[in-house]
């Protein structure tokens, strides 16, 4: 596409967008400062769907007028509550609907999936992360890997960056696992690295995986919403993912989980059990003996918070009403348009750590102007209120999300970055 310069041309783009009438189905930060909202933190919390209140002010609703009875009747049981995120899960991660569940938060089905999967013995006990791991992942690897009685200091492997880019080659993956496989058990690896932006090859990760013997687990936190993926076909062993980033579900929403389908089978008795990953058709017959659920609800424990996962269904909602395919293709010119006019204005004194062809909606932007303090530029722009995120020591993390973001904001961002600028 050839990009312009100018409000024009981004409200033009803005008029062509068969997305646009997402926009208006989200709640936008209010004024600061006289300034409108410029929110590009979607990345880290995504804003409120008008429909999330709604489902969730039914639900309250539905415990006033039914109590205990709402496990079984009215719209959406909550016996059965959970089933309505199946479908949207399914369709974002290119799963099959036996192979995912909504339960929990993120870090509690990492443990609980490494409770299944991370089976270590002496000869071959390590789990690879990347070095510069989000570091609940790190912390949760680390206490797994003491809690079967290794030392973390020799259990946890690194792949790493060979500069300062913070750019992980797929080939110094193969070169660790071709030298450690043989030691290592688990592969705990994001689908996008959160401080840089970069994609990673799933379908390598989960082959290279695969062939040295190890198992594969994949946190998708900041690529489920943003980046395609075919869960199935890559077999990771497992995956989990947050929903209050991109997915747009709010504050420590309830989560999801995917299991692949060759582990699905209930003979395979390995998960920490409760009474919710117990068969539903003998469930209330409330016998000590355990008849499992089929497919990833086995890894199910209890009944879920329903008031947490009813913005979960309207956000899968909006998404499948918006289709993956649509959303992808907007946020790459989306993302495409604001990092060439980051490029014209600022390739100066602003760099972007995110590779331009390795990446979802997310740009890491990093100073490189010395005599500019980075913090400083953030706060100014916090100030205008643009909303983007800081990560020290010195990055500053912005991502369109393409259901509610558009060019004009792109321009903005762009408008109000010069102004910070010339005031420092
Ligand atoms: C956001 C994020 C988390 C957060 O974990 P919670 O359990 O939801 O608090 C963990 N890991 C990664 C990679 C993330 O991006």
């Amino acid at each position: 596409m050839n990009f312009e310069d100018n409000r024009a041309f981004a409200e033009a783009q803005d008029q062509r967008d068969s997305l646009r009438e997402f926009r208006s189905k989200f709640k936008f930060p209010v004024d600061r400062n006289g300034f409108s909202p410029v929110y590009m933190c979607g990345n880290s919390l995504g804003l409120q769907p008008e429909l999330a209140a709604q489902y969730v002010h039914e639900e309250l609703q539905k415990w006033a007028d039914f109590a205990v009875d709402g496990h079984f009747h009215a719209n959406r049981p909550w016996l059965s509550f959970h089933r309505q995120t199946t479908e949207g899960f399914a369709t974002l991660t290119g799963s099959k609907h036996i192979e995912v569940v909504a339960m929990n938060t993120l870090t509690v089905n990492l443990h609980l999936l490494m409770a299944s999967f991370y089976r270590p013995t002496d000869s071959r006990f390590k789990i690879l992360i990347e070095a510069k791991a989000f570091p609940s992942d790190r912390f949760a690897v680390a206490s797994q890997i003491r809690m079967h009685g290794f030392n973390p200091d020799e259990g946890v492997v690194e792949w790493a960056s060979a500069d300062e880019s913070g750019y992980l080659d797929h080939n110094d993956l193969a070169a660790l696992l071709e030298r450690e496989g043989d030691a290592i058990a688990l592969l705990l690896l994001p689908g996008v690295q959160y401080y840089t932006g970069q994609v990673l090859d799933m379908a390598e990760i989960c082959r290279l995986g695969r062939n040295a013997g190890c198992k594969v687990g994949l946190d998708l936190a900041h690529a489920i919403g943003n980046v395609e993926l075919h869960l199935n076909q890559w077999a990771p062993d497992f995956a989990a993912w947050c929903t209050y980033k991109y997915l747009n579900a709010g504050p420590g929403a309830i989560a999801g989980a995917f299991v692949h389908e060759s582990h699905c089978s209930p003979e395979n008795l390995n998960q920490l059990h409760g009474w919710w990953g117990h068969d539903e058709k003998t469930r209330f017959k409330m016998r000590a003996s355990f008849e499992p659920a089929a497919g990833a609800e086995l890894w199910q424990m209890s009944n879920p918070p329903i008031l947490s996962l009813a913005p979960v269904v309207a956000s899968l909602e909006l998404f499948q009403e918006a289709g993956l395919p649509r959303l992808i293709q907007k946020s790459r010119s989306l993302t495409g348009y604001l990092a060439w006019l980051l490029e014209k204005r600022f390739n100066e004194s602003i760099d972007t750590l995110t590779p331009a062809d390795e990446r979802g909606c997310q740009l890491s932007l990093i100073v490189r102007d010395k005599s500019i303090e980075a913090k400083a530029l953030f706060d100014k722009l916090c100030a205008m209120n643009v909303t983007g995120d800081w990560r020290e020591p010195d990055v500053i993390r912005i991502a369109p999300a393409p259901l509610y973001n558009n060019f004009s904001d792109a321009f903005e961002f762009a408008e109000r970055l010069e102004i910070a600028l010339t005031q420092l």
